[in-house]
């Protein structure tokens, strides 16, 4: 590991010391690290004759594949920084991302060539496009790339320069573009390599899913994982269940990171109870709270190690883990916690003021590691608050440590319901909720009530062809959770709000409960 400080450098070192092996296979082509180094070479090349320098940002959107991976590896060789931007974006938001980059080159798939002509109208204002596959008038990704020389341009990068811009997932409002240098990317995984977890070591036969869209660190972080170890990387145009439980099969993943929304539709596969999971070794769950009855459901299923993850975009992904050992279905409080600093990672909890406080008490998630993003893009007011002078990383996260060092993760400061003088967090009202036999989906939010300021409400869909009655729910949560933290209130809907990661949108809920009304943000 010593030996990749760079993304470049993770190439080249993997061509030397396995250039047969297989480094990405996408729907039937394989490329070997062999390739993935020449090809990286190459588009490194294809940007520089584009006129592209040290610095400058190229956007790419679409679904995944393992083109986009050569496409990051060899911009980061030639010192220029990827924008990858979510498909599932409307053509507004798009627009806003592209713009706000300042790509001078967008690189675009085939879902999203196909969308509107809103999206054909915002392409035909680029000053260049490059298609990802063929299909359209723009030239293609893989001619784009032969057409250059595949020798190492061989440009000086700096571990401090910023080799990947991503948004984070505009849960909270717009997405804000995170600035991740290669020590950024590689310096904390390093770090967590020495530590040699079993559950973070990899060998050979190792073979990864990139499930998750590489438009997140949930996926390029997860994609830049396996390249980095070595091991082979199927990577997933989308997420779809029934495809997953293909890969497992018939491509012998033996390890994959999944958001809790997408191991909760796979799981609920009538199929997900056939499949042989003997080769999969660990699952990586993350990204928003898991219902606990959820995650014991997946361990009884897929019956292999689990291992939650607890980032964010600003600290490039994971930065507490709870390990397999922590899982124990008959239910230790662990399973509870987001789990324990990775190796390098320090976390505090702080107060408004940034004191630290004592364990057990409730505050603000702050964090320091060599992870903690360069900054946010064009942003110097949100870097300056996000990230003090001292190193320290404020999350926005409410939660506590407990006296082994164990983080629990409440949920955002934002999301937090004052209702009298009681402060209640979502995300343990939808744990709770959420095993009610007859609730699919749950989220829970804070309404306007005169009495207490903020009451709970929760929203719920029901499970295909089953009722749900209000008094029923708000009675099963309180019989799990103290009774003020139940909800006073239920609305049935068809689906709840999420994002591409995932996470519930509940600004989008609480929105009509709030129009014209201050909701008090801490
Ligand atoms: P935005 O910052 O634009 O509102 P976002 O915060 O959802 O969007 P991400 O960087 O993708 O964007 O997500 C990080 C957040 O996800 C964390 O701050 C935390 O709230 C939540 N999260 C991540 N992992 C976990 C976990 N294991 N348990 C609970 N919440 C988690
Ligand atoms: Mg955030």
């Amino acid at each position: 590991f010593d030996q990749m400080t760079t993304l470049g450098d993770v190439a080249r070192y993997q061509a030397r010391v396995r250039g047969d092996a297989v480094a990405l296979t996408f729907e039937g082509r394989d490329t070997t690290f062999a390739d993935f180094d020449r090809h990286t070479n190459q588009v490194a090349n294809a940007l520089i004759a584009e006129g592209l320098s040290k610095g400058q940002r190229i956007a790419y959107v679409g679904k995944n594949s393992d083109h986009y991976f050569e496409l990051l590896f060899g911009a980061a060789k030639a010192g220029v920084v990827v924008t990858p931007i979510g498909w599932r974006l409307a053509p507004p938001e798009v627009a806003y991302i592209v713009q706000d980059s300042e790509a001078p080159l967008v690189f675009v798939g085939p879902e999203v060539m196909a969308q509107t002509p809103e999206v054909a109208k915002l392409l035909a204002r680029q000053p260049k496009v490059i298609a990802m596959e063929p299909g359209s008038d723009y030239p293609t990704f893989e001619a784009w790339r032969d057409a250059a020389g595949p020798a190492d341009p061989a440009i000086p990068i700096t571990t401090r320069d910023v080799a990947v811009q991503l948004y984070t997932s505009g849960t909270t409002g717009k997405p804000k573009g995170v600035m991740l240098c290669h020590d950024n990317i590689l310096g904390g995984r390093r770090q967590a390599a020495e530590a040699k977890m079993a559950w973070n070591t990899w060998g050979p036969d190792d073979i990864s899913l990139v499930a998750m869209p590489v438009a997140h660190i949930g996926g390029t972080g997860w994609g830049i994982v396996g390249l980095m170890n070595g091991a082979k990387g199927v990577v997933a145009r989308e997420f779809d269940p029934l495809k997953v439980l293909d890969f497992i099969e018939h491509d012998r993943v033996s390890k994959m990171f999944m958001v809790p929304a997408a191991l909760q539709i796979v799981v609920r596969q009538p199929r997900a109870r056939q499949v042989d999971y003997s080769r999969m070794k660990y699952i990586l769950y993350g990204a928003s709270p898991i219902p606990l009855d959820l995650l014991r459901e997946c361990m009884e299923v897929f019956g292999c190690g689990f291992v939650q993850q607890y980032g964010m975009t600003e600290t490039c992904g994971t930065i507490v883990y709870l390990p397999p050992e922590d899982h124990d279905p008959a239910g230790t409080p662990r399973m509870r916690a987001a789990g324990v600093p990775m190796p390098g990672v320090e976390i505090r909890i702080v107060d408004e003021a940034g004191n630290v406080l004592p364990p057990h008490t409730v505050g603000e998630v702050a964090t320091r590691s060599i992870a903690n993003m360069t900054g946010y893009w064009k942003l110097p007011e949100a870097t300056a608050t996000t990230v003090a002078t001292d190193g320290w990383l404020r999350t926005g996260d409410a939660g506590y440590l407990d006296e082994d060092g164990y983080l629990y993760i409440h949920d955002r400061v934002k999301d937090m319901i004052i209702s009298g003088a009681e402060n209640i967090y979502p995300a343990e009202v939808e744990s709770a909720i959420y095993g009610h036999p007859a609730v699919a989906e749950v989220a829970v939010i804070g309404v306007p009530d005169e009495k207490w300021g903020e009451a709970v409400k929760a929203v719920v869909v029901p499970k295909p062809g089953m009722t749900v009655d209000a008094a029923d729910i708000i009675a099963f949560a309180r019989t799990r959770i103290a009774a003020f933290k139940a909800p006073k209130s239920v609305d049935v809907v068809d689906a709840i709000p999420r994002n591409a990661s995932g996470k519930i949108l509940r600004r989008e809920l609480r929105e009509p409960y709030w129009a014209g009304r201050e909701r008090r943000v801490n």
